[in-house]
């Protein structure tokens, strides 16, 4: 008996030290004898203790407020005879988290035995799950709703507005140039930029507008029931307002931004969420085409240029890939007695469907995506080639001019590799005029004077092609170390009809013979065109009207006729 006694006492000091170590609390009844047993760690959870079944009442305060009542009712499963429950609660601290569990065994005749209560403290795996779901719906940056969950969010608004016949707007936003201040003053200070512009536009969150942060520095928005561009260009006001003034860093730096805006509406641009997304991110970068700070709205004009776009540049890849390009060769004259100058070397490019596609189309979309310069080499070697073989064959005295895009001419093996292809088919620099754009001098002026500089000692000439479609400005050309100037088609298309112009065009060739510049008209069509030119000392002229871009056999008649 007494080592029965003893064991039974082992027994309970191991179940006590058991109890003791976990985090649950657990509370035995016993209905025969009415007894109430608390152990583990209940007092940590309740600052009571029990003697008798009914006190238990008395933890039913210890939880907050919205779980009492269905807390008091686990306390007792006995009285609607259930065997087992359970439910979670939290503490009145506000902090705790208790997964508590009943247990309830009846005898024979449904009378109820025992009953034992288990709490367990669950709180840290409640934050942990907090964090996953905060992880699933916002960002950590900026604490705005994530790319995800402005999916769903807008999913929804979409098809409030599909019965209620409103309609939503997506605003698209983009910081401009962000990669300047991410690259330019780190990513700390980036993010920090993310952060406060993010803070700010959650101002405008609301019932009926979601703000969220995308990436980076794209954030999007979404407005309910939206009246035409009413409420958008509300925001975009505001918006605008706000980056007058800089966002002060917590390092006391002080940035100025501006950011680039396209917006999408729901039914008119697309049906779904993400199409719509897409939409107003489409627009966005057609707006940042024109300028800092814009806001573009969506129209289908611009959708189909894109996905045209989109359609060139696979297109291109391919042509690229298999070389399926040719060149045709513009003839430039001299003005005063119609002798042949020189060619400009023209690329041509003929899609799979024998569709003829303008360089004016796919040039810019190969300078986006960087094929530009697989191009531009390829240009550079065939049509040197082709000179070369004509430069033999006629004895002729002429100049090749070569479209150098912006991209081409930055790389530093530029040089080089025009020099290797010279010397390849022993053609001299002096005969290779390249024309540059005015593109070029937006960076570094002085370097890129230097760079020209360069070309020029080597022998090249240098033109200045379209001029008149940019800065338009003849007092930044001095000094710049160029030999000749292209007057643009827009100029000579109303250089007869418009006084304007032809007063423009006419002090444009005296001041650049005056620098000691060569002019070239270019896009001359008409014999009056032609003649006017000619009576105002433009040196040589290129146009429809003595020559269109020709294959390279038409060339060779034109030499030959020249020859003979
Ligand atoms: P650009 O350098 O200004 O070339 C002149 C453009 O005007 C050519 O268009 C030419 O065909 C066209 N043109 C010449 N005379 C007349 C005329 O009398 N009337 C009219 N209406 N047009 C005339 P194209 O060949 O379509 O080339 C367009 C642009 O594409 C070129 O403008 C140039 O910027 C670019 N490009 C063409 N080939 C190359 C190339 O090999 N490399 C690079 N980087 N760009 C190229
Ligand atoms: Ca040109
Ligand atoms: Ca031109």
């Amino acid at each position: 008996m007494n080592t029965v006694c003893k064991e039974l006492s082992n027994d309970e000091k191991m179940f006590q030290m058991i109890y003791d170590m976990s985090d649950s609390a657990f509370l035995y009844y016993n209905f025969g004898e009415k007894t109430v047993k608390t152990v583990g760690s209940w007092n940590k959870f309740f600052d009571t203790g029990l003697r008798t079944s009914e006190e238990l009442k008395k933890i039913g305060h210890c939880v907050e407020e919205e779980y009492a009542p269905q807390f008091e009712e686990f306390l007792f499963p006995e009285k609607k005879g259930i065997r087992k429950g359970d439910m979670t609660v939290r503490l009145r601290d506000g902090k705790t988290w208790l997964e508590c569990e009943a247990v309830v065994i009846y005898d024979k005749k449904g009378r109820p035995k025992d009953k034992v209560l288990r709490f367990e403290d669950i709180t840290k795996f409640k934050r942990q799950h907090e964090e996953l779901i905060y992880l699933a719906y916002y960002d950590m940056l900026t604490g705005l709703y994530n790319r995800n969950y402005f999916v769903q969010l807008l999913g929804k608004f979409l098809r409030k507005a599909e019965k209620e016949e409103k309609k939503v707007g997506v605003m698209f936003v983009d910081i401009d140039d962000f990669h300047r201040i991410n690259d330019g003053l780190g990513i700390v200070v980036g993010d920090e930029v993310v952060q406060q512009y993010g803070q700010y536009l959650s101002s405008f969150g609301g019932k009926d507008v979601i703000v969220s942060h995308f990436n980076s520095d794209i954030y999007c928005l979404a407005i309910y029931d939206s009246h035409g561009t009413e409420e958008v260009e509300q925001i975009y006001r505001a918006m605008g307002k706000r980056l007058e003034k800089p966002f002060i860093l917590s390092g006391g730096q002080e940035i100025f931004i501006t950011a680039g805006i396209g917006v999408a509406s729901y039914p008119e641009a697309a049906k779904n969420a993400l199409e719509l997304i897409n939409c107003a991110e489409i627009v966005m970068l057609k707006g940042k085409a024109r300028g800092k700070g814009s806001i573009q709205y969506f129209d289908t004009a611009i959708l189909k240029d894109f996905l045209q776009d989109i359609d060139i540049e696979n297109k291109l890849k391919d042509a690229v890939f298999h070389q399926n390009f040719t060149i045709a060769f513009q003839p430039q004259y001299q003005a005063n007695n119609k002798k042949l100058r020189g060619v400009e070397a023209l690329i041509r490019w003929k899609d799979k469907e024998g569709n003829m596609i303008s360089p004016s189309v796919f040039i810019p979309i190969a300078e986006k995506n960087g094929t530009i310069i697989s191009i531009g080499s390829w240009v550079m070697e065939e049509s040197v080639r082709i000179f070369s073989g004509w430069k033999k064959k006629y004895q002729a005295s002429l100049i090749l001019a070569l479209n150098i895009s912006a991209i081409q001419y930055k790389r530093r093996d530029f040089v080089d590799s025009l020099m290797q292809v010279l010397e390849k088919y022993e053609v001299s620099p002096s005969e290779v005029e390249l024309e540059i754009t005015e593109s070029i001098l937006i960076d570094d002026l002085e370097e890129v004077k230097n760079k020209l500089l360069a070309l020029k000692e080597y022998g090249f000439k240098i033109s200045l092609d379209d001029f008149g479609t940019g800065y338009s400005s003849l007092s930044y050309l001095k000094g710049l170390p160029i030999d000749t100037l292209k007057i643009d088609k827009s100029f000579i298309d109303t250089v007869i009809s418009d006084n304007n112009t032809k007063i423009i065009t006419e002090s444009i060739i005296y001041m650049v013979k005056r620098l000691g510049y060569e002019t070239v008209a270019e896009g001359v069509e008409t014999k009056e065109q032609f003649e006017y030119l000619k009576s105002i000392e433009c040196d040589s002229i290129q146009g429809y009207f003595l020559g269109r871009p020709m294959p390279p056999d038409q060339v060779e008649m034109l030499l030959n006729e020249t020859a003979g």
